[in-house]
């Protein structure tokens, strides 16, 4: 069903003189994940002559079949992105997944509304995966008509400058590009040094949680009047999806992703970095924001993100390690992985340093699994279309290093279940951070870790049927002889890694008969696993 509204003509005008109704000189096309109102496509919008298409299109929707909550949450946003520019006196052209009409792709979709509006020309801005890209690309020849693509400049560096910072580098490190970062945005700096007199206190981070406590709980968003309908059409239309639909936990328009940052700022800002990395039964969100969908989706723009966090600093009500642990993540850790994909894609996705070449297991849709930790996550990652970074880097993309999982069946599986998943952001993450498929573009040396990291940062293991102590035997800790196991399988590849020399030293002192256990332990776990 369309929502298009026409140029508003008139009843009470004279009879003698009608308004001319106005060509329209430009049609400026967002996607589902460019609903800011400073986006560069909107930025010279005349609502005379102008008109906004926005489509939701089922291709989309499926090229990977996303968790209910990533859907639902995206076509409301989009919905309540439309009402809120309508209101601004703006015309859109508002194109709904159920209308017979629908293409559902993108580019049949810009025809039919370049037939229906005849504009002058197209504005976009660039979208944020390759994939689109290339499609988008394609439009320039679309009835001789000029398409003008302009740079998501909602981020605080262009391709164009990290292109340049990462040229000539022999490697590309998330630190020094950070501190460019804070040089460039003069966050938390005084002249040319890092308030503090240091540019990270981990140091002073990455505490477990004391027993006993717990994190305020996160509120849930009030819903917004498309929400209704929204969860009606992804039930009936994506009900097999993975995940849950309801309860349905994110805010889905402009209002209620600030609202959500402002409780972030006072409530659980001032202990992110002691707790950033701590995991806890039961608690899904801990200390951490929870506001990458609204981020990724546009509804917060991370200038407005880290000005809230550092002005929590300046007032005194957070103190430096967490702001600045915080502002890491922003400023340095999402625009470097976007830098990185952008620098390296296509070819980046293809690479498999590793060689890793099995299925993924079947847990990782059902949660059915006996180890606890993962069976927490996966079960945080269906109830909310979210993991916090631990779990999905030190649980879930740990147990898929371990085990050798094909970096393309992991990277879709991430793709599908985080309502934040975008593959600029997605894929440096899974491919480069967790699997070290890009061979070390992205990050020194893989995270491996074995049960020990887990039992220290969570109460996971007090709660599983294996004994995380336990290297091989009965009720071995997976975790333990998979970390053994990937060291063995990967030794060619990673033991002249100077960052990876004590763990390989203290393989060397494993006696060949242990070894041999670590093996067989390990191919027989993946033998049950049918992996
Ligand atoms: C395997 C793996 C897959 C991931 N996939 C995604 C993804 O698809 N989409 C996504 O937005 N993030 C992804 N991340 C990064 C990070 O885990 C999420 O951004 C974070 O968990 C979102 O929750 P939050 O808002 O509570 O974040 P917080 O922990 O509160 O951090 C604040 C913000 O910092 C940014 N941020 C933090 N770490 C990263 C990072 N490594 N890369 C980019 N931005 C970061 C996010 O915008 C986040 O909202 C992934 C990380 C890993 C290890
Ligand atoms: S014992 Fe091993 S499998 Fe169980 S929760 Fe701890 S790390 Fe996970």
């Amino acid at each position: 069903m369309n929502r298009r509204r026409g140029p508003g003509v008139t009843n009470c005008a004279s009879t003698f003189y009608n308004p001319p109704v106005p060509m329209i000189q430009t049609l400026r096309f967002v996607l589902g994940d460019q609903l800011s109102r400073c986006l560069s496509s909107l930025r010279d919008l005349d609502p005379l002559r102008d008109v906004v298409l926005m489509v939701e299109v089922g291709d989309e929707a499926t090229y990977v079949r996303h968790h209910k909550q990533k859907i639902a949450f995206v076509l409301a946003a989009m919905r309540g992105f439309a009402g809120a520019l309508e209101k601004e006196g703006i015309r859109v052209d508002y194109v709904k997944l159920d209308d017979p009409a629908n293409t559902h792709s993108f580019t049949g979709e810009l025809k039919r509304a370049v037939a229906r509006h005849r504009p002058a020309r197209v504005v976009a801005t660039e979208p944020g995966e390759y994939r689109v890209l290339e499609m988008m690309r394609a439009w320039a020849d679309m009835n001789g008509l000029p398409v003008e693509m302009r740079d998501d400049d909602r981020f605080f560096c262009s391709r164009a400058e990290f292109a340049a910072w990462a040229k000539d580098r022999k490697s590309l490190r998330l630190e020094f590009f950070y501190r460019e970062m804070r040089r460039k945005t003069g966050y938390l700096m005084q002249g040319d040094a890092p308030v503090g007199g240091a540019w990270n206190f981990d140091s002073e981070n990455r505490k477990a949680l004391p027993r006993g406590h717990r994190a305020p709980d996160r509120r849930r968003p009030a819903p917004a009047p498309e929400l209704g309908a929204v969860l009606d059409l992804v039930a009936a239309r994506f009900g097999d999806h993975f995940g849950d639909l309801e309860p349905f936990v994110w805010a889905t328009t402009r209002e209620g992703a600030l609202a959500a940052l402002r409780e972030f700022v006072a409530e659980r800002l001032h202990l992110f970095g002691d707790y950033q990395d701590a995991m806890k039964s039961g608690d899904d969100f801990v200390y951490h924001a929870a506001i990458s969908p609204y981020l990724n989706a546009g509804l917060l723009t991370a200038r407005e993100v880290c000005d809230a966090a550092v002005a929590a600093w300046r007032d005194g009500a957070a103190p430096l390690n967490a702001v600045e642990g915080f502002l890491r993540q922003i400023l340095g850790w999402r625009e470097f992985v976007r830098g990185i994909y952008w620098t390296r894609m296509p070819d980046y996705a293809a690479t498999n340093h590793l060689g890793a070449r099995r299925r993924l297991p079947e847990f990782y849709w059902t949660g059915a699994t006996k180890m606890n930790c993962l069976r927490e996550t996966i079960g945080a990652t269906r109830r909310n279309a979210y993991a916090h970074h631990i779990q999905r880097l030190m649980v879930a993309g740990n147990f898929a290093l371990l085990a050798g999982i094909a970096p393309a069946e992991i990277e879709k599986w991430y793709l599908i279940v985080y309502a934040d998943a975008y593959e600029w952001v997605e894929l440096p993450n899974v491919h480069g951070m967790v699997l070290h498929a890009d061979g070390g573009v992205l990050g020194s040396k893989p995270y491996a870790a074995s049960g020990a990291y887990i039992d220290r940062m969570s109460d996971y293991c007090k709660g599983c049927a294996f004994d995380r102590r336990k290297r091989t035997g009965e009720g071995a800790c997976p975790f333990n002889f998979l970390y053994w196991n990937f060291l063995i399988e990967n030794e060619s590849k990673l033991a002249r890694n100077p960052r990876l020399a004590l763990p390989y030293r203290a393989l060397a002192a494993i006696a060949p008969s242990e070894r041999e256990a670590l093996r067989a332990a390990s191919t027989q776990f993946f033998a049950s696993l049918a992996i």
